[in-house]
Protein backbone atom coordinates (compact mmCIF):
# COMPACT_ATOMS: atom_id res chain seq x y z
CA UNK A 1 0.00 0.00 0.00
CA UNK A 2 2.82 2.60 1.14
CA UNK A 3 4.76 1.74 -1.76
CA UNK A 4 1.93 2.33 -4.42
CA UNK A 5 1.01 5.45 -2.43
CA UNK A 6 4.74 6.55 -3.10
CA UNK A 7 5.06 5.71 -6.68
CA UNK A 8 1.78 7.40 -7.10
CA UNK A 9 2.99 10.51 -5.20
CA UNK A 10 6.15 10.37 -7.59
CA UNK A 11 3.65 11.39 -10.64
CA UNK A 12 1.91 14.08 -9.01
CA UNK A 13 2.77 17.75 -9.22
CA UNK A 14 1.40 18.39 -5.90
CA UNK A 15 3.48 16.31 -3.45
CA UNK A 16 6.52 17.31 -5.85
CA UNK A 17 5.89 20.60 -5.00
CA UNK A 18 5.75 20.14 -1.52
CA UNK A 19 8.23 17.87 -1.04
CA UNK A 20 11.15 19.82 -3.20
CA UNK A 21 9.89 22.64 -0.99
CA UNK A 22 10.63 20.91 2.92
CA UNK A 23 13.89 22.72 4.07
CA UNK A 24 15.87 19.53 4.48
CA UNK A 25 14.89 17.57 1.32
CA UNK A 26 18.01 18.95 -0.48
CA UNK A 27 20.37 17.02 2.26
CA UNK A 28 18.64 13.81 1.88
CA UNK A 29 18.00 13.69 -1.65
CA UNK A 30 22.24 13.95 -1.70
CA UNK A 31 22.29 10.64 -0.16
CA UNK A 32 20.93 9.17 -3.82
CA UNK A 33 21.49 11.88 -5.89
CA UNK A 34 25.62 12.62 -6.70
CA UNK A 35 24.57 16.60 -7.50
CA UNK A 36 22.71 18.92 -9.85
CA UNK A 37 25.85 19.79 -12.69
CA UNK A 38 28.04 17.64 -14.96
CA UNK A 39 31.20 19.05 -12.62
CA UNK A 40 29.28 17.31 -9.90
CA UNK A 41 28.53 13.89 -11.46
CA UNK A 42 32.23 13.78 -12.47
CA UNK A 43 33.56 14.41 -9.75
CA UNK A 44 31.68 11.41 -7.82
CA UNK A 45 32.54 9.40 -10.93
CA UNK A 46 35.86 10.04 -10.46
CA UNK A 47 35.98 8.77 -6.37
CA UNK A 48 34.15 5.77 -7.31
CA UNK A 49 36.43 4.68 -10.23
CA UNK A 50 39.09 5.37 -7.86
CA UNK A 51 38.16 3.35 -5.93
CA UNK A 52 37.94 0.18 -8.39
CA UNK A 53 34.09 0.53 -9.14
CA UNK A 54 32.56 0.97 -12.40
CA UNK A 55 30.33 3.58 -12.93
CA UNK A 56 26.71 3.93 -15.18
CA UNK A 57 25.75 8.15 -15.16
CA UNK A 58 22.22 8.70 -15.13
CA UNK A 59 20.91 12.41 -16.22
CA UNK A 60 17.80 13.06 -14.43
CA UNK A 61 14.76 13.73 -16.35
CA UNK A 62 11.66 11.84 -17.53
CA UNK A 63 8.95 11.98 -19.42
CA UNK A 64 10.03 14.99 -21.53
CA UNK A 65 7.16 16.23 -23.89
CA UNK A 66 8.86 18.93 -25.65
CA UNK A 67 11.09 18.19 -28.62
CA UNK A 68 13.33 21.40 -27.54
CA UNK A 69 13.85 19.79 -23.42
CA UNK A 70 14.54 16.25 -26.10
CA UNK A 71 17.32 18.17 -27.67
CA UNK A 72 18.46 19.67 -24.90
CA UNK A 73 18.52 16.38 -23.16
CA UNK A 74 20.42 15.12 -25.97
CA UNK A 75 22.86 17.52 -25.92
CA UNK A 76 23.77 17.23 -21.99
CA UNK A 77 24.32 13.14 -22.69
CA UNK A 78 26.74 14.28 -25.54
CA UNK A 79 28.53 17.14 -23.35
CA UNK A 80 28.81 14.97 -20.73
CA UNK A 81 30.57 12.02 -23.02
CA UNK A 82 32.79 14.01 -24.19
CA UNK A 83 33.95 15.32 -20.95
CA UNK A 84 34.37 11.89 -19.48
CA UNK A 85 36.28 11.19 -22.61
CA UNK A 86 38.38 14.48 -21.63
CA UNK A 87 39.06 13.01 -18.16
CA UNK A 88 39.96 9.49 -19.32
CA UNK A 89 36.82 8.01 -17.76
CA UNK A 90 35.67 6.69 -20.75
CA UNK A 91 36.14 2.96 -20.47
CA UNK A 92 34.71 2.81 -16.54
CA UNK A 93 32.08 4.76 -17.17
CA UNK A 94 29.59 4.28 -19.03
CA UNK A 95 25.56 6.03 -19.20
CA UNK A 96 22.19 5.23 -18.81
CA UNK A 97 19.64 6.72 -20.48
CA UNK A 98 15.53 6.93 -20.09
CA UNK A 99 14.15 6.77 -23.67
CA UNK A 100 11.42 8.91 -22.01
CA UNK A 101 13.94 11.80 -21.55
CA UNK A 102 14.91 11.55 -25.51
CA UNK A 103 10.93 11.64 -26.76
CA UNK A 104 9.21 8.36 -26.68
CA UNK A 105 6.32 9.56 -24.99
CA UNK A 106 5.82 11.80 -28.08
CA UNK A 107 7.38 10.07 -30.59
CA UNK A 108 9.38 6.63 -31.44
CA UNK A 109 11.51 7.39 -33.90
CA UNK A 110 12.01 11.02 -32.20
CA UNK A 111 13.49 8.75 -29.30
CA UNK A 112 15.60 6.52 -31.60
CA UNK A 113 17.63 9.08 -33.48
CA UNK A 114 18.30 10.94 -29.68
CA UNK A 115 19.64 7.61 -28.51
CA UNK A 116 21.64 6.91 -31.60
CA UNK A 117 23.48 9.95 -31.02
CA UNK A 118 24.24 9.50 -27.36
CA UNK A 119 25.19 6.45 -28.33
CA UNK A 120 27.59 7.40 -31.48
CA UNK A 121 29.07 9.95 -28.87
CA UNK A 122 29.63 6.62 -26.44
CA UNK A 123 31.46 5.21 -29.25
CA UNK A 124 34.00 8.22 -29.61
CA UNK A 125 34.70 7.93 -25.93
CA UNK A 126 35.51 3.71 -25.79
CA UNK A 127 31.63 3.61 -23.68
CA UNK A 128 28.33 1.94 -23.93
CA UNK A 129 24.88 2.99 -23.58
CA UNK A 130 22.36 1.31 -21.27
CA UNK A 131 18.89 1.93 -22.29
CA UNK A 132 16.74 2.34 -18.86
CA UNK A 133 13.18 0.41 -18.61
CA UNK A 134 10.66 2.39 -17.52
CA UNK A 135 6.86 2.09 -17.13
CA UNK A 136 5.33 -1.18 -18.25
CA UNK A 137 3.13 0.83 -21.35
CA UNK A 138 7.13 1.41 -22.78
CA UNK A 139 8.26 -1.84 -22.27
CA UNK A 140 7.96 -2.99 -26.38
CA UNK A 141 9.11 0.24 -28.26
CA UNK A 142 11.96 0.46 -25.40
CA UNK A 143 13.25 -3.25 -26.59
CA UNK A 144 12.61 -2.13 -30.45
CA UNK A 145 14.51 0.94 -30.00
CA UNK A 146 17.15 -1.84 -28.38
CA UNK A 147 16.90 -3.68 -30.97
CA UNK A 148 16.96 -1.24 -33.70
CA UNK A 149 20.17 0.30 -31.81
CA UNK A 150 22.24 -3.31 -31.44
CA UNK A 151 22.26 -2.78 -35.46
CA UNK A 152 25.20 -0.18 -35.01
CA UNK A 153 25.69 -0.27 -31.42
CA UNK A 154 25.62 -3.96 -30.39
CA UNK A 155 26.90 -3.35 -27.36
CA UNK A 156 23.98 -1.39 -25.83
CA UNK A 157 22.66 -2.48 -22.73
CA UNK A 158 19.26 -3.93 -22.69
CA UNK A 159 17.11 -3.96 -19.34
CA UNK A 160 14.81 -7.03 -18.09
CA UNK A 161 12.13 -5.95 -15.06
CA UNK A 162 11.76 -9.11 -13.00
CA UNK A 163 8.68 -8.07 -11.84
CA UNK A 164 7.28 -8.19 -15.92
CA UNK A 165 5.34 -11.72 -16.06
CA UNK A 166 6.93 -11.91 -19.52
CA UNK A 167 11.10 -11.64 -18.02
CA UNK A 168 11.74 -14.89 -18.39
CA UNK A 169 10.79 -14.88 -22.49
CA UNK A 170 12.60 -11.66 -22.81
CA UNK A 171 15.39 -12.93 -20.74
CA UNK A 172 15.75 -15.85 -23.08
CA UNK A 173 15.59 -13.54 -26.20
CA UNK A 174 18.64 -11.39 -24.83
CA UNK A 175 20.98 -14.12 -23.94
CA UNK A 176 23.10 -14.01 -26.73
CA UNK A 177 26.65 -13.85 -27.33
CA UNK A 178 27.61 -10.09 -26.57
CA UNK A 179 24.15 -8.67 -25.06
CA UNK A 180 24.69 -6.99 -22.04
CA UNK A 181 21.65 -7.47 -19.81
CA UNK A 182 20.77 -5.38 -16.94
CA UNK A 183 18.29 -7.21 -14.20
CA UNK A 184 16.20 -5.59 -12.05
CA UNK A 185 12.90 -6.15 -9.91
CA UNK A 186 11.17 -3.47 -11.11
CA UNK A 187 10.85 -0.03 -10.09
CA UNK A 188 7.46 1.48 -11.31
CA UNK A 189 3.57 0.29 -10.56
CA UNK A 190 3.01 -1.99 -12.88
CA UNK A 191 -0.39 -3.50 -12.47
CA UNK A 192 -1.39 -7.51 -11.90
CA UNK A 193 -2.05 -9.33 -15.79
CA UNK A 194 1.27 -7.71 -16.90
CA UNK A 195 3.53 -7.85 -13.60
CA UNK A 196 4.15 -10.08 -10.29
CA UNK A 197 2.53 -7.59 -7.45
CA UNK A 198 3.70 -9.95 -4.57
CA UNK A 199 7.28 -9.68 -3.23
CA UNK A 200 8.24 -13.65 -3.15
CA UNK A 201 6.89 -13.63 -6.63
CA UNK A 202 8.82 -11.21 -7.77
CA UNK A 203 12.57 -12.78 -6.12
CA UNK A 204 10.70 -16.21 -7.47
CA UNK A 205 11.27 -14.46 -10.87
CA UNK A 206 14.18 -12.50 -10.70
CA UNK A 207 16.21 -16.02 -9.66
CA UNK A 208 14.84 -17.33 -12.85
CA UNK A 209 15.52 -15.07 -14.90
CA UNK A 210 19.40 -14.83 -13.50
CA UNK A 211 19.55 -18.46 -13.96
CA UNK A 212 18.65 -18.31 -17.67
CA UNK A 213 20.79 -15.00 -18.26
CA UNK A 214 24.05 -16.50 -16.36
CA UNK A 215 23.72 -20.19 -18.04
CA UNK A 216 23.47 -18.18 -21.50
CA UNK A 217 25.96 -16.57 -23.97
CA UNK A 218 25.55 -12.67 -23.15
CA UNK A 219 26.82 -10.30 -20.42
CA UNK A 220 24.19 -10.66 -17.52
CA UNK A 221 24.27 -7.10 -15.31
CA UNK A 222 23.18 -8.15 -11.71
CA UNK A 223 21.68 -5.03 -10.52
CA UNK A 224 19.79 -5.36 -6.84
CA UNK A 225 20.99 -4.82 -3.18
CA UNK A 226 19.60 -8.26 -2.37
CA UNK A 227 21.95 -10.24 -0.62
CA UNK A 228 20.67 -13.43 -1.11
CA UNK A 229 20.28 -12.76 -4.71
CA UNK A 230 24.00 -11.65 -4.73
CA UNK A 231 24.64 -15.02 -3.43
CA UNK A 232 23.18 -17.20 -5.73
CA UNK A 233 24.62 -14.85 -8.49
CA UNK A 234 28.05 -15.74 -7.32
CA UNK A 235 27.41 -18.86 -7.27
CA UNK A 236 25.87 -19.27 -10.68
CA UNK A 237 29.24 -17.72 -11.72
CA UNK A 238 31.18 -20.98 -10.33
CA UNK A 239 28.28 -23.40 -11.88
CA UNK A 240 28.25 -22.00 -15.40
CA UNK A 241 32.32 -21.52 -15.31
CA UNK A 242 31.81 -17.51 -15.80
CA UNK A 243 34.73 -15.93 -15.15
CA UNK A 244 34.70 -12.29 -13.41
CA UNK A 245 34.77 -10.52 -16.52
CA UNK A 246 32.00 -12.17 -18.09
CA UNK A 247 28.68 -10.09 -16.02
CA UNK A 248 28.60 -7.79 -13.42
CA UNK A 249 26.80 -6.73 -10.50
CA UNK A 250 25.33 -3.42 -10.22
CA UNK A 251 23.84 -1.42 -7.29
CA UNK A 252 22.45 2.56 -6.90
CA UNK A 253 25.02 5.28 -5.18
CA UNK A 254 24.03 5.51 -1.93
CA UNK A 255 22.81 1.84 -1.48
CA UNK A 256 25.00 -0.61 0.34
CA UNK A 257 28.35 1.20 -0.65
CA UNK A 258 30.28 -1.11 1.23
CA UNK A 259 28.83 -3.98 0.32
CA UNK A 260 29.93 -2.36 -3.59
CA UNK A 261 33.25 -1.92 -2.28
CA UNK A 262 33.43 -5.45 -0.95
CA UNK A 263 32.37 -7.18 -4.11
CA UNK A 264 35.30 -5.46 -5.91
CA UNK A 265 37.48 -6.18 -3.26
CA UNK A 266 37.02 -9.48 -3.93
CA UNK A 267 37.63 -9.28 -7.67
CA UNK A 268 34.56 -8.73 -9.20
CA UNK A 269 33.31 -6.63 -11.66
CA UNK A 270 30.49 -4.09 -9.74
CA UNK A 271 29.05 -0.68 -11.02
CA UNK A 272 27.04 1.84 -9.32
CA UNK A 273 23.91 3.47 -11.29
CA UNK A 274 24.73 7.59 -10.18
CA UNK A 275 21.84 9.71 -11.00
CA UNK A 276 22.46 13.44 -10.87
CA UNK A 277 20.70 16.79 -12.36
CA UNK A 278 17.82 18.81 -11.40
CA UNK A 279 15.15 16.74 -11.94
CA UNK A 280 15.47 14.63 -9.25
CA UNK A 281 11.71 14.36 -7.48
CA UNK A 282 10.35 10.99 -9.35
CA UNK A 283 13.87 9.12 -8.56
CA UNK A 284 13.88 10.22 -5.16
CA UNK A 285 10.94 9.03 -4.46
CA UNK A 286 11.20 5.38 -6.22
CA UNK A 287 13.84 5.11 -3.66
CA UNK A 288 11.66 6.05 -0.89
CA UNK A 289 9.28 3.50 -2.73
CA UNK A 290 11.38 0.66 -2.40
CA UNK A 291 12.17 0.51 1.74
CA UNK A 292 10.90 1.53 4.41
CA UNK A 293 14.15 2.47 5.87
CA UNK A 294 14.25 5.04 3.18
CA UNK A 295 11.26 6.59 4.18
CA UNK A 296 11.74 6.83 7.87
CA UNK A 297 15.30 8.52 7.12
CA UNK A 298 13.25 11.36 5.56
CA UNK A 299 11.07 11.60 7.54
CA UNK A 300 13.54 11.90 10.92
CA UNK A 301 15.38 14.18 8.88
CA UNK A 302 12.27 16.53 8.28
CA UNK A 303 11.25 16.13 12.17
CA UNK A 304 14.89 16.53 13.75
CA UNK A 305 15.22 20.26 12.46
P1 LIG B 1 14.63 -4.92 -2.66
O1 LIG B 1 13.57 -5.99 -2.60
O2 LIG B 1 14.24 -3.49 -2.68
O3 LIG B 1 15.63 -5.12 -1.46
C1 LIG B 1 16.11 -6.44 -1.18
C2 LIG B 1 17.11 -6.39 -0.05
O4 LIG B 1 18.23 -5.58 -0.42
C3 LIG B 1 16.59 -5.78 1.24
O5 LIG B 1 15.83 -6.70 1.96
C4 LIG B 1 17.91 -5.43 1.91
O6 LIG B 1 18.49 -6.57 2.45
C5 LIG B 1 18.74 -4.94 0.73
N1 LIG B 1 18.61 -3.49 0.58
C6 LIG B 1 17.82 -2.83 -0.30
N2 LIG B 1 17.95 -1.50 -0.13
C7 LIG B 1 18.81 -1.31 0.87
C8 LIG B 1 19.35 -0.16 1.53
N3 LIG B 1 18.98 1.09 1.20
N4 LIG B 1 20.24 -0.35 2.52
C9 LIG B 1 20.59 -1.61 2.89
N5 LIG B 1 20.12 -2.73 2.33
C10 LIG B 1 19.24 -2.57 1.33
N6 LIG B 1 14.29 -0.27 -12.12
C11 LIG B 1 13.59 -0.13 -13.27
O7 LIG B 1 12.37 -0.28 -13.27
N7 LIG B 1 14.24 0.18 -14.45
C12 LIG B 1 15.58 0.32 -14.52
O8 LIG B 1 16.12 0.60 -15.61
C13 LIG B 1 16.33 0.16 -13.32
N8 LIG B 1 17.68 0.28 -13.30
C14 LIG B 1 18.37 -0.01 -12.16
C15 LIG B 1 19.77 0.01 -12.18
C16 LIG B 1 20.48 -0.39 -11.05
C17 LIG B 1 21.97 -0.40 -11.11
C18 LIG B 1 19.78 -0.80 -9.87
C19 LIG B 1 20.51 -1.31 -8.67
C20 LIG B 1 18.41 -0.77 -9.84
C21 LIG B 1 17.69 -0.37 -10.96
N9 LIG B 1 16.31 -0.32 -10.93
C22 LIG B 1 15.63 -0.14 -12.11
C23 LIG B 1 15.58 -0.37 -9.65
C24 LIG B 1 15.16 -1.79 -9.31
O9 LIG B 1 14.15 -2.22 -10.20
C25 LIG B 1 14.64 -1.88 -7.86
O10 LIG B 1 13.53 -1.05 -7.70
C26 LIG B 1 15.68 -1.53 -6.82
O11 LIG B 1 16.94 -1.97 -7.18
C27 LIG B 1 15.33 -2.18 -5.47
O12 LIG B 1 15.32 -3.57 -5.61
P2 LIG B 1 16.39 -4.58 -4.95
O13 LIG B 1 16.74 -5.56 -6.01
O14 LIG B 1 17.51 -3.85 -4.37
O15 LIG B 1 15.52 -5.36 -3.90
Amino acid sequence: MLRQALLAASRSEGVRRLVERAPVTRDVVRRFVAGETIGDALRVTGELTGEGLLVSLDVLGEDTRDKEQVEANVRHYAELLDRLGAMGLGPRAEVSVKLSAVGLTLDEDLALDGARRICAAARTVGTTVTVDMEEHASVDATLRIVHELRRDFPDTGAVIQAYLRRAEEYCAELAYEGSRVRLCKGAYAAPEPVAFTAKDEIDKSYVRCMKILMAGRGHPMIATHDPRLIDMAAALAVLHDRDAGSFEYQMLYGVRPQEQRRLAREGAQVRVYVAYGREWYAYFMRRLAERPANLRFFVRSLTSR
